[in-house]
């Protein structure tokens, strides 16, 4: 599909930043500093759609947050400005100083999925041969390192055999542990057309029905962590059945019997299977011979895989059933991990795992001196480095003394979060890589803040979930001394004494390296080669096409797929079957711990929300930091819906209002891992989660963390409007986000009216606020006018009655709307109309209220009330939401 008109001259090819979809956007620059967004037509990945985040792009733009000039901290512990020539001296001469004192392996690099490749690679050609130490990181290893492990282990590579164009042309798509609608929305659409389309079956395994499960043709809510057992027993079931492709077993694959024998252990039969999954008999055979009868079938997978301690078999589960039946590497079949992060396949290329050495080669003898070669490296690393979670128990045991963080918030996202924290504030040389001002690991006070180019800025190439390399443009001007992340990396090379290596003239001589490098000594026995880029000059990398690798230089046009005729990247070119250990959960639930703490994301949010939370639009869909509760553990735990909870694990607490939901199994939980210390009282999710580790991929557990519950209750509940952050009463709960013309916080306290209202007189002053007190009721509102305008607003009431908020946020996000009656304001009743209630479609602001009503009056299907509301006709991300609310209204009607 190609554009009619040609583009306008500003508008910019680029690619979204978010999570590995991977799609392409047009940005067109405005005269304000923003961008008007769209879907790029051209891009294979996104055909022109792009999901509520990709399309709220342009609201994440501001300058507000970010961090403009290079901070040195001082004695005192505040930040002072210094220049970027004082900055990188100071960082070259602090790692060198620890190099020489404790050696190089005390220094390490955590990266993460959002840099460039070219950012990757520098960093890890600086580190792994110059400086010579092996310990570089990602936060890729909390994403997909199990399914990397698994790919290596069963292909002797890490390659992902398939292409999005298999979920447009399979017969049967099985989402494992994925809850693509909201996580991967623009496949899921994908997939949505092709059940439209062409009839295509959807399966969805997981513990929890999500939207995902909402349309889909079979949910099988397993037990956590039995997802090996249920592969297993399709293993059993296919070989029972007479279904294994016995000449490609033959040609190309290892170990089937092996793993043919391992999985009768696991799962001899479908009542084995019941056991250990909690499904009935029926469900695993009616899904075992669908699978089985359909040739075209893509099984796909995501978090709810990678993010167990038993993530990489999990995977080869899946991996043995593709190969023993040959669905692999044909259009419409294959196993598919679905990325989260936009590069992490990107800085899997460059090798920027701890496992890993550079251009998808290890620490084997011969792959290190042919990287030593090619680099003329003089400080080779030896070893495989530390995975994530070691590498900071290294800094909390002080083996490791410095460490760089590039574009990551590790104090959030880590597992054990506080210790993380601690355990970076206690490093001798700490520098970070940022974005922005503020945020959880910036408050373990580094040494050094080096303020690095974001999206729209940012200038190289990304590689999404199907290998395809695409091209990152500019389209704004690099604002304040910000610079990008291979610069500064480039730069601190250059002080360390290593200028040649790193004498770039931009991202185009770092990607043509890397190119090269991908095709060096590489006669076909690696399955990373681009060394058809090797030549790219300046033009020919700014024109790139998205482009599926490998791109050797005998196939520019790329790949597709591999291995459906085998040539696998294991000991004589076949993959290798994997046996597994018995599938069991890490840890169990005891009687302190009786519930098990699954988390993930909301739809309209991206990992610790330092982009997504700019967006009014994205925070209005789920506004608050949550847990989501069966029904029956609301009461079994004496627990209000509506109200709060503070979940409890060995590692630490957070406080969560609580959201009843019947998709969740009782025993569990489910929340959000968004919310941090900028944008919430107590709901880092990272500090609960345990450091439990896969053995193969180091990818920690956190799907299931043994956790406590117990209710929390306040005086009052209520939400605050202020142009500038208004500081709540010590204690409160709270949870921050962005509205249209300043900041909202929901909040709930024990404070007296009277204390609250000291504070808003002591912010705000007397003029021009109008008060309603209801000392009796416990009930208070203000309204603070400026000129006319809303200039603040606070509403208070008893637990269980919070005041909704939106019509006073509409008056507060309106320049132009002048507040006539003070006391219509504080009626927080809507002129004019009913209250349209939480917002379900992000694209145009249609709420909860709204969308039911329209169901209530005779509406029957998402896309009639996409014609009446628009509900659902931009992006499509809300439409398995508007689906659950019909099937409500219908209930409800039938009832
Ligand atoms: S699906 Fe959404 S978040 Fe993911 S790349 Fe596409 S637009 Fe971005």
């Amino acid at each position: 599909m190609r554009h009619d008109a040609p583009l306008a001259p500003s508008t910019v090819r680029t690619t979204c930043p978010y999570c590995g979809v991977g799609c392409g956007v047009l940005a067109t620059p405005d005269r304000l500093g923003g961008a008007a967004i769209a879907g790029d037509t051209d891009h294979p990945a996104n055909k022109g759609r792009l999901c509520s985040k990709g399309s709220a792009l342009g609201e994440t733009l501001g300058l507000g947050s970010r961090v403009l000039h290079p901070l040195k901290r001082n004695a005192a512990g505040e930040y002072d400005r210094v220049g970027w020539g004082e900055a990188l001296d100071a960082v070259a001469a602090g790692l060198r100083t620890i190099a020489a004192s404790h050696g190089p392996e005390a220094i390490a690099f955590y990266l993460s999925g959002q840099l460039l490749t070219e950012d990757y690679y520098v960093a890890n050609k600086l580190m792994k041969g110059f400086i010579g130490s092996p310990h570089v990181d990602t936060n890729s290893r909390l994403c997909m390192s199990s399914t990397v492990a698994a790919q290596r282990r069963v292909f002797g590579s890490d390659t992902v055999p398939g292409a999005y164009e298999d979920f447009d042309s399979a017969d049967l798509i099985v989402l494992v542990g994925s809850n693509t609608a909201w996580c991967h929305p623009i496949l899921f659409r994908r997939m949505q057309d092709n059940r439209r389309e062409r009839g295509a079956r959807l399966v969805v395994l997981d513990p929890r029905v999500t939207a995902t499960a909402d349309d889909s043709d079979m949910v099988l809510a397993l037990k956590p962590g039995s997802d090996a057992a249920l592969f297993a027993g399709l293993l059993v079931h296919l070989a029972d059945r007479g279904l294994i492709d016995r000449t490609y077993v033959t040609r190309h694959v290892a170990g089937f019997d092996e793993a043919l024998a391992n999985a009768q252990e696991i799962a001899p039969n479908i009542a084995a299977v019941s056991a250990a999954t909690g499904l009935s008999e029926e469900r695993i055979a009616a899904f075992y011979d669908l699978w089985a009868s359909t040739p075209h079938v893509v099984t796909a997978w995501s978090q709810g895989v990678n993010q167990s301690a038993q993530g990489t078999d999990k995977v080869a589960a899946i991996l043995n059933c593709h190969l023993a039946t040959g669905r692999i590497g044909r259009p419409g079949c294959g196993p598919f991990s679905l990325t989260g992060q936009p590069n992490a396949m990107g800085g899997r290329e460059v090798g920027g795992l701890a496992n890993m050495l550079a251009a998808h080669m290890g620490y084997a003898p011969e792959e290190i001196d042919c990287i030593r070669r090619f680099w003329r490296a003089p400080n080779m690393a030896h070893r495989e480095g530390l995975k994530a979670v070691q590498m900071l128990d290294a800094v909390t045991e002080r083996r490791i003394r410095a460490m760089w963080v590039m574009a990551t918030n590790p104090a959030v996202s880590l597992p054990d979060a506080d210790k993380v924290r601690a355990a970076l504030a206690g490093l001798d040389l700490f520098i970070v890589s940022e974005n922005v001002l503020s945020n959880d690991t910036l408050s373990a006070r580094p040494h050094y803040i080096l303020p690095a180019a974001a999206w729209g800025e940012k200038d190289g190439t990304v590689t999404n979930s199907e290998r395809r390399i695409s091209r990152q443009r500019a389209f704004l001007p690099l604002p304040g001394e910000v610079k990008p992340d291979w610069w500064i990396v480039c730069e601190v090379a250059k002080r360390l004494g290593f200028g040649e290596a790193f004498a770039y003239a931009g991202p185009h001589e770092i990607y043509a390296e890397h190119a090269a490098l991908s095709a060096f000594e590489n006669d076909g026995t690696r399955d990373f080669d681009i060394g058809a880029h090797a030549s790219l000059d300046h033009a020919d990398y700014d024109a790139l096409q998205p482009v599926q690798w490998p791109v050797p230089a005998h196939r520019p046009k790329g790949t597709a797929r591999l291995f459906a005729e085998g040539g696998f990247f294991g000991p004589a070119r076949r993959a290798q079957m994997r046996r597994l250990a018995v599938p069991k959960l890490a840890s169990e639930t005891s009687e302190a711990f009786p519930l098990l703490l699954n988390t993930g994301r909301v739809r309209d949010h991206w990992h610790t929300m330092t982009r997504t939370g700019l967006s009014p639009r994205l925070s209005a869909h789920i506004a608050e930091p949550s847990v989501s509760v069966h029904p029956a553990d609301i009461a079994r735990f004496g627990l209000n819906e509506g109200g709060f909870a503070r979940i409890a694990g060995v590692q630490g607490n957070a406080v969560l209002k609580v959201v009843a939901d019947k998709g969740v199994a009782q025993g569990s939980l489910f929340a959000p891992i968004h919310w941090s210390g900028e944008t919430a009282s107590n709901a880092r999710i990272g500090a609960l989660t345990q450091p439990l580790c896969d053995p193969f991929s180091g990818q920690p557990e956190m799907k299931a963390t043994p956790v406590s519950m117990a209710p929390v209750t306040y005086r009052s509940e209520g939400f605050v409007l202020s142009r500038e952050p208004f500081a709540l009463p010590a204690g409160s709960w709270w949870g921050r986000l962005a509205v249209q013309g300043g900041e909202g916080r929901l909040f709930a306290t024990d404070a007296a009216i009277d204390t609250i209202m000291a504070l808003i007189r002591d912010r705000f002053g007397a003029e021009g606020l109008t008060e309603l007190i209801d000392r009796d009721g416990g009930s208070y509102r203000c309204a603070v006018l400026r000129e006319g305008r809303l200039a603040a607003a606070l509403f208070l009431a008893p637990t269980g009655c919070a005041p909704l908020w939106d019509t006073v946020k509409t008056a507060f996000a309106d320049p132009t709307a002048t507040v006539e009656s003070r006391f219509a304001l504080l009626s927080g009743r809507r002129p004019g109309g009913p209250d349209p209630g939480p917002t379900v479609c992000a694209c145009f602001g249609v709420g909860l209220n709204a969308i039911r009503a329209a169901f209530e009056a005779g509406a029957a299907t998402a896309e009639e009330i996409g014609i009446q509301l628009k509900a659902g006709t931009n992006c499509g991300s809300c439409l398995p939401e508007i689906g659950r609310i019909g099937a409500q209204a219908r209930a409800s009607e039938a009832a």
